[in-house]
């Protein structure tokens, strides 16, 4: 089965291409990916990369052959076009056309309660995901507007939505309230949410996988380390704490965002600094975390040079993402009382040893030790790198979303029969 997995963002349309397994057991794998950008702007931009195109009759070339042009995408639905015609035409195509893609897995970023799994598109749904738009005003459109494109696009495939929130739907009230008068949780929904569930389900099944541990019977605090960032506790291979909100700018420190901070601090900005809520909005969500304390860069490799380079307010910067990070599991060590693995991933996660040093430091009284030179050993594979006497193994897990979104889309196309 090809399953196409597509993430729609408000200027962007990421893909990437699946052959799935027929049976249990067998490996997914990746046949095309890419992105169109500037959705809107003119010019917009491909980027098209086919792992093994049609025809080849050798191996593909060591990451695949890569087209990149510009192009016009006045909107979601040209760029998903532009998508398909990237996927079956020409020098990198890698299937003969639309028909042949038999299901399409979305990313949609707020389920909010009423999904707590992924789920084939239905009207049903669709209504749903307006309803949540509220929630989520920069995610939920643009993904809606993907999903009917690509409906449009691709009717005989099977559509299915695949939430960031899901995985954080077993959350207990004691973890999901606000302290907040309980009227705005039962009229209006506000509580915690938490996402990039995805990434957590995913580390959280391979984790369990690596420790040899029944997954039900697993407990973890896995670490999302990539442009944002979150934390998850998860008990028996269930989350029941993360550091995300009501939105994602909650928790930890991230490429531009503040994470936790008082909301008196809103009101300040507001009254005696004359910001629009707006104008706040913006400071905590797009200048604030790495980028706002360090003045120099939201990404962490840039930050971590300049820092090296004796950059003050870089390293400052540094110091309080990981200090943060470390109250995080320090909290969430509480929480579980038995933690098998402290889980890290994404692009700072997977790739920072330093990082991972630096947060480790000082949490050897609560079990967590590292071996220094299994830390720093470079490796794509999921690995623990905990000293042998470490009561909790550290283990650094390369996420794959894409790839547990291709899998949800073929489990429930192959269930409806597609
Ligand atoms: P996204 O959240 O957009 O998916 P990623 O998970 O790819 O992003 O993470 C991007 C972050 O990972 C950036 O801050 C980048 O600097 C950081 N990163 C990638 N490689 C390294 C590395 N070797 N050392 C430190 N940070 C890294």
């Amino acid at each position: 089965m090809n399953v196409l997995v597509v993430n729609c963002g408000s200027s962007s349309v990421k893909y990437s291409l699946f052959r799935m397994p027929a049976g249990e057991g067998g490996a997914a794998e990746v046949r095309a990916s890419g992105i169109v950008e500037r959705i809107g702007l003119e010019p917009g931009r491909i980027r098209h990369r086919a792992v093994c195109a049609a025809g080849d009759s050798g191996p593909a070339e060591a990451g695949g052959r890569t087209d990149e042009r510009d192009v016009a995408a006045p909107d979601h639905e040209a760029a998903l076009a532009l998508m398909i015609n990237a996927l079956s035409r020409g020098r990198l195509a890698v299937i003969a056309g639309p028909a042949d893609i038999q299901a399409v897995g979305h990313r949609v970023v707020h389920g909010a309660e009423q999904f707590t799994g992924s789920v084939r598109v239905t009207g049903e749904v669709i209504r749903a995901l307006k309803e949540f738009s509220a929630l989520a005003p920069l995610h939920n459109p643009p993904n809606l507007v993907g999903i009917r494109a690509a409906q449009r696009l691709m009717p005989a495939a099977a559509h299915v939505a695949v939430f960031d929130t899901a995985f954080h739907q077993t959350l207990p009230p004691r973890a999901f309230l606000y302290a907040l008068p309980y009227d705005l949780y039962a009229e209006h929904r506000i509580r915690r949410y938490g996402f990039h569930g995805t990434s957590h389900r995913y580390v959280t099944e391979a984790a369990a996988g690596v420790l040899g541990l029944p997954l039900g019977r697993t407990n973890l605090i896995t670490c999302h380390l990539g442009n944002g960032c979150s934390a998850a506790a998860v008990e028996g291979g269930k989350s029941v704490d993360t550091s995300m909100g009501l939105t994602p700018l909650e928790g930890l420190v991230m490429g531009t965002r503040s994470g936790d901070l008082d909301p008196a601090v809103v009101f300040h900005l507001v009254r005696a600094q004359g910001m629009t809520p707006d104008e706040v909005d913006d400071l905590l969500n797009r200048r604030s975390g790495l980028l706002g304390v360090s003045g120099v860069a939201s990404d962490m490799r840039d930050v971590m040079a300049a820092a090296a380079a004796g950059d003050r307010r870089a390293g400052l910067a540094l110091d309080i993402f990981c200090y943060r990070l470390r109250k995080y599991i320090g909290a969430y060590t509480a929480v579980l009382g038995r933690v098998d693995g402290l889980v890290f991933t994404g692009g700072i996660g997977e790739n920072s040893a330093e990082i991972r040093e630096r947060t480790c430091c000082g949490l050897q009284p609560l079990g967590y030790v590292l071996d220094a030179a299994l830390n720093a050993a470079p490796s794509r594979a999921p690995r623990d790198v905990a000293a042998p006497g470490s009561r909790s193994r550290i283990l650094v897990i390369p996420t794959d979303e894409e790839l547990l979104i291709a899998r949800d889309t073929a489990r429930l196309a192959a269930a409806a029969g597609a």
